[in-house]
C-alpha cells in the first residue's frame, strides 16, 4: 500500500492524460492518490472517474503557483472544489498571466537567439491549451533539435535567470491559502525542501508566513526535494505543528524522478494530512524508489503498450 499526493497530467506539463497517470498508479499499488496539476482543475474529473473504476481513493488537487520574495513557491490545494465559480476564477486569471507571459518568451527565443514559432510549439505540447509552463518550450526545444537534452533547454535558456525565463507575478502566498480554503480545501506547502535561500532561516520564515496566512500542512518528503531534505521538514512539522503531506511530483519518464508512490515516506508519528481529509488510512510502510533506471517489467511493459515510452 503507497500514498501519493502530488503528480501532473498533461493537462499541465505531465505525459500521460489523467486516466492514464491513474492507470499506472493503480499498477504501481497506490491505494490513495491526489492528482495536483499546476494552476488547473481541467484533469481531476477525468481522473476521479477512472480512480473508481481502479478502487483507488483519490483526492481532487491542485498546484497552485505563488510568488513570495521574488521566488515562485508551490502550493497544493487537496480536497478542493474542482468546478466551483471561484475555482474556475481563480485559474482563469492566472492562465491569461501564464499565456502572456508565453508569448513574451516566444518573442525573446525569435529576437535574441533566431528560434522561430517558440509559442506555437509550447502551446501544441500543452496540447492547445494556454495554461503554458516552462516546461512546454523546453520540450518543444528538446524535439525540435535546438537543444540536446531537455534539461539542456533550462541550462541554457529556461531557468530561473536565464535569458527566457520571463519573471511573472503569480499570487501571493496567501491569496493562494484563502483561495484552497474557501473552496474548502487544505493547503499545503509544496517539496519545502527545493527552495533556495541564502540563508536556512529564510524557509523557516516562509513556512512560518505559509502557516500564519492558513497554511495547514508541508510535503515533508517529496520525489522534488534532496531526500537530506526530509528530516529537517519532519522538524519543522514536529515544531510548528504542521500535517504532514507526501508526494512523488512525477511528470513523466523524462526526469529521473521517483515513479508515483515510490517516494520516501515520512515518520510515522507525523500527523498525514489525509486523515484531516477523512481519508482513514496509516502511514505506510517505506517502498524502494523506482526510477527510469529501475522500472520493473512489468511497468516497462505498461509504457511500451501504452505508447509513452518515449
Ligand atoms: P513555470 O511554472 O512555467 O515557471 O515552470 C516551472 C517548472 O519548470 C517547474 O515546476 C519545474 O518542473 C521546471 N523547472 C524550473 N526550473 C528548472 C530547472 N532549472 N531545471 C529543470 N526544470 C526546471
Ligand atoms: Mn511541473
Ligand atoms: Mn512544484
Ligand atoms: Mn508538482
Amino acid at each position: 500500500m503507497t500514498i501519493d499526493l502530488h503528480m501532473h497530467s498533461c493537462a499541465s506539463d505531465g505525459a500521460l492524460p489523467p486516466e492514464a497517470v491513474v492507470d499506472l498508479c493503480a499498477l504501481l499499488g497506490v491505494e490513495l492518490m491526489s492528482l495536483t496539476d499546476h494552476d488547473t482543475t481541467s484533469g481531476l474529473a477525468a481522473a476521479a472517474r477512472r480512480a473508481r473504476e481502479k478502487n483507488i481513493r483519490f483526492i481532487p488537487g491542485v498546484e497552485a503557483s505563488s510568488t513570495y520574495g521574488g521566488q515562485s513557491i508551490h502550493i497544493v490545494g487537496l480536497g478542493i472544489d474542482a468546478d466551483g465559480e471561484a475555482t474556475k476564477r481563480f485559474f482563469a486569471d492566472v492562465a491569461a498571466k501564464r499565456e502572456a507571459r508565453g508569448r513574451r518568451i516566444g518573442e525573446i527565443f525569435a529576437e535574441r537567439f533566431g528560434i522561430e514559432g517558440a509559442y506555437e510549439g509550447a502551446v501544441e505540447r500543452a496540447g492547445g491549451t494556454k495554461n503554458l509552463s516552462r516546461t512546454h518550450f523546453a520540450a518543444w526545444l528538446h524535439d525540435k533539435g535546438f537543444v540536446p537534452t531537455y534539461q539542456a533547454a533550462f541550462d541554457k535558456y529556461l531557468r530561473n535567470g536565464a535569458p527566457c525565463a520571463v519573471g511573472n507575478v503569480w499570487p501571493s502566498v496567501s491569496e493562494v491559502v484563502d483561495f484552497i480554503l474557501g473552496t474548502g480545501g487544505l493547503p499545503v506547502l509544496a517539496h519545502p525542501g527545493r527552495y533556495r535561500f541564502q540563508n536556512s532561516w529564510e524557509l523557516y520564515e516562509l513556512i512560518k508566513c505559509f502557516q500564519r496566512a492558513g497554511g495547514v500542512g508541508i510535503e515533508v518528503t517529496s520525489g522534488s526535494q534532496p531526500t537530506a531534505a526530509d528530516a529537517a521538514m519532519a522538524d519543522v512539522a514536529r515544531d510548528l505543528k504542521l500535517m504532514a503531506g507526501t508526494g512523488s511530483d512525477w511528470h513523466s519518464l523524462r526526469s529521473a524522478r521517483p515513479l508515483p508512490g515510490t517516494q520516501p515516506m515520512f515518520p510515522k508519528d507525523l500527523q498525514p494530512i489525509w486523515q484531516a481529509l477523512g481519508v482513514d488510512l496509516p502511514v505506510p510502510d517505506p517502498v524502494p524508489p523506482m526510477t527510469p533506471e529501475t522500472l520493473s517489467a512489468s511497468v516497462r511493459r505498461w509504457f511500451e503498450a501504452a505508447g509513452f515510452l518515449s
